[in-house]
């Protein structure tokens, strides 16, 4: 089989790979169907990220089941699923506390698409092992489009954990949303249908402000600290400077959430959320546990995360078409 391969800045390539095999009667063998970049990606091939090439890529997709081992019983040859962008085995003690990007079954880190803690492949790749198929593996509903979903596995559902929690203990907020990609544009999208009061986007990049105000969404280039002006703020730029102006255009006890990845130091204005009493999250996301709550919000009908798919393009074209760096290119397999 091949691995879509990270091998230089703004350079993949597919490499020769052995068909991964079942390795215990807990796994799952999947093929995925609708995989797409998330916003770390953009970041990755564009020579900023922490991990020297080669390496494969990709962990966002939805994909079909094509070997199950003999006590797996969540899904079966010929589901949908989504695969959930961290390796977790659902029995350890963090797991069942809902901590599963903190599994101790698997080293510190294990994902796809990044060699960190242990080598588990991308999901740009034709076939992809599963270690834990029932603890990990979550059928797609009937209904939503895999093309749509393919990003459920980190970017769908993060945006609604970066969002949702906070506006259902405060209906009605105020929300600030600093963005650079996909994360952003979902963050948009969930705070409109879940009620916040209104939502500001900044980006400069006037295609995705274009799509936020679809969302229903005021937008700006750059930010101004509006000075107590948001109950919550989101920022998903992976820019120190823009999570401090974030932070500082929060209203008293106001509720930050940063999607991380901040691959360069900077500071923060400590003093400043002191005074105001800010609460700032910046955490790894357990994302299993809440892809089943973003995938009902999906089927809902009240939201349109399609909207935030740029480029539906074939699988084939993932060498030549994954480092043009589009907003969220999804790539389909013909024979899925
Ligand atoms: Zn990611
Ligand atoms: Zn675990």
């Amino acid at each position: 089989m091949r691995e879509l391969t990270y091998v230089a800045k703004r350079t993949v390539e597919w490499r020769e790979a052995p068909d991964p095999k079942l390795q215990s009667d807990q796994e799952a063998i999947v093929t995925p169907v609708a995989a797409t970049s998330c916003d770390v990606d953009s970041a990755i091939l564009a020579g900023h990220g922490f991990i020297d090439p080669p390496f494969a890529l990709g962990h966002e997709c939805v994909a079909r089941v094509v070997d199950i081992g003999d006590t797996v019983t969540a899904v079966s040859p010929g589901d949908l699923v989504v695969v959930p962008w961290s390796i977790n085995c659902g029995t350890c003690d963090h797991c069942r506390a809902g901590l599963t990007a903190h599994c101790t079954a698997v080293p510190h880190m294990a994902m796809y698409g990044a060699p960190i803690g242990g080598s588990w492949g991308g999901l740009f790749s034709d076939l992809v092992r599963v270690p834990y198929a029932d603890a990990m593996l979550v059928p797609l509903p009937e209904g939503l489009d895999p093309v749509a979903m393919a990003s459920a596995s980190d970017n769908w559902s993060l945006s609604w954990r970066l969002v949702a929690p906070h506006l259902k203990n405060k209906p009605g907020a105020r929300v600030l949303v600093v963005a650079r990609g996909s994360i952003g544009l979902y963050v948009c999208d969930i705070a409109r249908a879940l009620g916040a009061a209104n939502v500001l986007y900044v980006d400069p990049d006037p295609e995705h402000r274009e799509l936020a105000r679809s969302y229903g969404a005021a937008t700006a280039e750059t930010l101004e600290p509006v000075q107590h002006g948001f109950d919550i703020a989101v920022e998903a730029t992976g820019r120190v400077e823009q999570l401090a102006l974030a932070v500082k255009s929060l209203a008293p006890e106001g509720i930050c959430e940063s999607a991380g990845n901040h691959f360069r130091p900077g500071e923060l204005p400590l003093l400043d959320m002191y005074l105001t009493g800010v609460t700032l999250r910046i955490a790894r996301d357990n994302v299993r546990n809440h892809i089943p709550d973003a995938l009902e919000l999906a089927a809902s009908g009240k939201v349109d995360p399609a909207r935030v798919v740029s480029h539906v393009l074939d699988w084939e074209q993932l060498p030549h078409e994954l480092p043009e760096g589009r907003l969220k290119p999804v790539f389909v397999r013909a024979d899925g």
